[in-house]
């Protein structure tokens, strides 16, 4: 079985160039080409000695995803979708900005939880990604969007909030942001990381004791556990006061620069009344909690049952949880057209913006 090499921590690819009896300095050359140069095959490492391009090709492989489709919204956004070496779907969105642009990434094919204003919970899990699978994702869309190797004008964000829990699958989470992170590699360090979580108490407990960590959004959806029963089934699990306990924890655990947030997508008609934005600035103050609160207009999506609130009734809930003291902020939907916003990756093809062009 070839090694993947997107998956291995600089340790372990030095171990690995070991074992062919190279010197240590090859495996930093590998690390800079795969991830810094971001190169797509062996060949184009020349700084490599021939033989050991030729060794490679049989012993590794860079990447396992292969792209199957590219598209293109009308406001720039990218979708790609990506299939495993066993056929399973990944999917990745690149969101540009003025200020930085953001890459939101998937950490399962599919996802076993049942929120049912998703339509990724209609796949059911596919599977836990690799770290591999997970940084070739970020690599891939660099790629694409601004040549290979090509250093990133603005930056980059990553965010966690693709296809899956990514607290379900923990450690390959875990490993890839430690890969990222290396100065001498993607050099995106978790300060611009943020990952989602639809509320797995004891990885945000754990989450709490790790130093090195990316930011916290906690999808919430609901400010009472009858309605978050219904709508993100994971709180009969771990239901609403065990949540914000978790959330207590890890938000005095915070250091300078860190961040913390709630995301609430905003369902027409089900969870956006007034009383629903008093019941959540009352359940945030109580639990003493400062995390702000970014209110997500549902991205509607056959077939699911949902509509978007209107602007009107998001700015009204807005305005009472800022009345209440709790900071909120309007999340403007990015790449509807393509079925690249919150809660549409679903694998499907849409007509808008296909491209086949293989980055
Ligand atoms: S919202 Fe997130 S956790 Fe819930 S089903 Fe969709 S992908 Fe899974």
């Amino acid at each position: 079985m070839q090694t993947h090499l997107a998956c291995l921590t600089q340790a372990e690819l030095s171990e690995f160039v070991g074992s062919l009896g190279e010197p240590a300095y090859r495996a930093r050359q590998i690390f800079a080409g795969v991830h810094a140069r971001r190169l797509n095959s062996f060949a184009e490492m020349t700084d490599l000695p021939r033989e050991l391009r030729a060794k490679l090709d049989t012993r590794a492989v860079i990447s396992t995803l292969t792209l199957e489709s590219r598209y293109i919204s009308s406001d720039g956004t990218r979708r790609y979708l990506f299939k495993t070496l066993d056929n399973r779907p990944v999917e990745t969105v690149f969101i540009p900005e003025e200020r930085r642009d953001t890459i939101c990434f998937s950490s399962q094919s599919g996802c076993p939880l049942q929120c049912t204003f998703c339509l990724t919970a209609q796949l059911g899990l596919l599977r836990n990604l690799t770290a591999g699978e997970i940084v070739e994702q970020i690599i891939v869309a660099l790629n694409d969007a601004y040549g290979i190797g090509v250093k990133t004008p603005r930056g980059t964000n990553l965010v966690g909030m693709g296809a899956g829990e990514p607290f379900l699958n923990f450690d390959p989470l875990m490993k890839a942001i430690r890969i990222m992170k290396e100065p001498a590699g993607l050099h995106i360090v978790p300060n611009r990381i943020t990952v989602s979580t639809a509320g797995i108490v004891p990885r945000i407990r754990e989450l709490a004791t790790i130093s090195d960590r990316p930011h916290l959004a906690i999808s919430l959806a609901a400010p009472n556990d009858e309605l978050r029963d219904e709508l993100m089934p994971i709180n009969k699990k771990w239901p609403i006061e065990e949540l914000l306990s978790a959330c207590r924890e890890f938000e005095k655990s915070l250091k300078r620069n860190e961040r913390f947030t709630f995301e609430y997508v905003m369902l027409d008609g089900v969870n956006d009344s007034d009383e629903h934005a008093r019941q959540l600035a009352n359940l945030i103050n109580r639990h003493r909690l400062h995390a702000k609160v970014n209110l997500i207009p549902h991205n509607p999506a056959e077939p699911l049952p949902y509509q978007p609130s209107s602007t009107e009734r998001v700015e009204s809930f807005r305005k009472i949880l800022e009345s209440k003291g709790v900071h909120a902020f309007v999340r403007r939907p990015r790449g509807r057209d393509i079925l690249a916003a919150c809660g549409q990756l679903a694998a499907r093809s849409t007509a808008q913006g296909a491209s086949e062009a293989r980055p």
